[in-house]
């Protein structure tokens, strides 16, 4: 059968070989098995689906929330000799109809459909009697409560399958996705642990920096200038700091678009499509900007802000260098950022439990500002690849700053935040290290502990950018929450006893290193 999947591939799309993780899933598939495909954005997901539902005798359901992109794929198919068709809420109820009349008669191998048609019984009812032999979930962690984009009407799909009188094969895919993300989607849609295929999340086309105490409106006009026969993407944490920017590169007469959810769908789309055919060089957009574009020759990604989360970092970062052209993808950090993040969680109106699940995932894109080590490597890592390869082009990997050994400093951090029961900020820790003599300090009679003043020689912000580092690197934890506490780990009470060393990046060398990389 996967003989017949190759000549399909062949015949249809031209190409000649699978890439990495398709075969796998398509032989799965073809055997009837319900399965998992995590693969990175560009990694090849639709063709998992295509390719089965050209084999298959009845029809194949592709669950996607990407509306704005389900006609273009239809056309497309249509195009290669797949006859395919959508459903979605731009019909009328009669062309629903129409379109699900023909479906009966099995006039399409390909039927997209967006999963708010679900919360209507009476359309789950109708797909029931279907010959459907394959269902293929899109950015399948929409069906979790822990993923970054979580969507109520995901949770039909296994009712959905359920109803399906065909008993049909079922595919979920995703591009982001973490280990307990997986577990959820698994055990909705009744997947097997051994038949999730993870092909790598490393996305070798692209190098990724994070810049700090740059000034980024000057960055920003000199990058984009400097890139300017390039096409590029710059993600701001909010419309008006969208709107700010876009103001900013139109006066210096760049071709800039911008894209966030307050223009009306009329001009999102205008912009878009502006984009998509290089009118437009750059465009400045909130996150509300991407899902579904689909321009390949991205060559940048510039957040001007830290985002929420590594999941919408990644697939916002990811949409450089979709084409496999090398890339750049720099975020621009501020410590102010983490402050604009907190309260849009705390304005977004979600129940408690998962606010605390949302200041977790901030904290661990706060560590990514944070980590000296490879940023590619950080973030395969939290999608749970086990021990990922350092990536050898981040903004880290290129830095060869000697190490010097910070293990006294550390203890003197450490046995700071033990005396202080665990149980204060970031900034009081930093203060009663340097010895400043706040009010605070003096309310809690920290000004008589042993560690006060201990790290005096240093500036409250170096020390501050120290516990930073800390933190990153697992040495200390934050609790989660709006104000949060640091406290100690099992490393660094290892630290304490002497069992463990710390390491840094030289500090003196910083700047002259600053001063030479391409970048600045
Ligand atoms: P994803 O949905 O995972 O982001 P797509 O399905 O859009 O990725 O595929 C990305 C690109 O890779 C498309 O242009 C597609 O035609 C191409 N592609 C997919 N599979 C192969 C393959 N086996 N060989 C060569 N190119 C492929
Ligand atoms: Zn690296």
């Amino acid at each position: 059968m996967i003989a017949q999947a190759k000549n399909l591939l062949k015949q249809h799309y031209g190409y000649d070989s699978f890439r990495p993780g398709q075969e796998k899933i398509i032989d799965n598939l073809l055997h009837g098995r319900r399965t998992m495909g995590i693969m990175p954005t560009g990694g090849g997901k639709s063709i998992c689906y295509q390719i089965p539902s050209l084999i298959f005798p009845g029809v194949t359901l592709v669950i996607s929330p990407l509306i704005s992109l389900m006609k273009d794929q239809v056309d497309e198919l249509n195009a290669v000799g797949i006859p395919s068709v959508y459903i979605n809420s731009s019909l009328t109820a009669q062309e629903v109809n129409q379109r699900l009349a023909l479906m009966k008669q099995g006039h399409y191998q390909l039927v997209y459909i967006a999963p708010e048609r679900l919360e209507a019984p009476s359309f789950i009812n109708t797909l029931g009697g279907l010959n459907v032999s394959l269902v293929a979930v899109d950015e399948a962690h929409c069906l979790s409560q822990w993923g970054h984009d979580f969507r109520p009407s995901y949770m039909r799909i296994p009712e959905l399958i359920a109803k399906l009188h065909s008993n049909p094969a079922v595919l979920a895919l995703t591009a982001t996705s973490t280990p307990e993300v997986t577990k959820d989607i698994c055990s909705a849609l009744e997947v097997d642990q051994e038949h999730v295929v993870q092909t790598g999340f490393a996305r070798e086309n692209l190098s990724f920096h994070v810049l700090k105490g740059v000034d980024r409106d000057a960055y920003m006009r000199d990058y984009v200038r400097k890139n300017n026969d390039q096409s590029g993407i710059i993600y701001t944490a909010t419309r008006k700091e969208a709107e700010r920017l876009f103001q900013l590169l139109d006066s210096l007469e760049i071709r800039v678009g911008k894209y966030h959810g307050g223009m009306n769908s009329h001009e999102r789309e205008e912009m878009q499509e502006k984009f998509v055919y290089d009118e437009i060089q750059v465009m400045v957009a909130t996150n509300a900007f991407g899902m579904g574009i689909n321009k390949s020759n991205v060559r940048y990604v510039l957040h001007y802000q830290m985002p929420r989360n590594i999941e919408s970092y990644y697939q916002e970062a990811g949409r450089a260098g979709r084409d496999g052209g090398e890339s750049e993808c720099i975020l621009l950090f501020s410590a102010q950022d983490i402050r604009i993040q907190q309260f849009l969680i705390e304005q977004s109106g979600l129940s408690d439990t998962r606010k605390e699940n949302e200041y977790r995932k901030l904290q661990a894109m706060t560590n990514f500002c944070h980590t000296e080590n490879c940023l590619q490597a950080f973030i395969l890592d939290y999608f749970g690849e086990t021990s990922p390869e350092p990536c050898g082009k981040c903004h880290h990997c290129v830095d060869d700053r000697d190490v010097e050994d910070v293990t006294r400093d550390a203890q003197m951090v450490f046995s700071c935040v033990k005396r202080m029961r665990e149980r204060f900020g970031k900034t009081l820790v930093s203060q009663v290290l340097v010895g400043s003599s706040s009010k605070k300090i003096h309310e809690f009679s920290f000004h008589k502990l042993s560690t006060y003043g201990l790290m005096k020689g240093k500036t409250q912000k170096e020390v501050s950018q120290f516990i930073d580092y800390l933190i990153a690197s697992q040495f200390l934890a934050l609790s989660d929450g709006t104000y949060p506490v640091i406290q100690l780990t099992e490393k660094s009470a290892l630290v304490l006893k002497g069992e463990l060393k710390v390491e840094r990046k030289q500090e003196r060398q910083r700047k002259i290193v600053a001063a030479s990389h391409p970048l600045f």
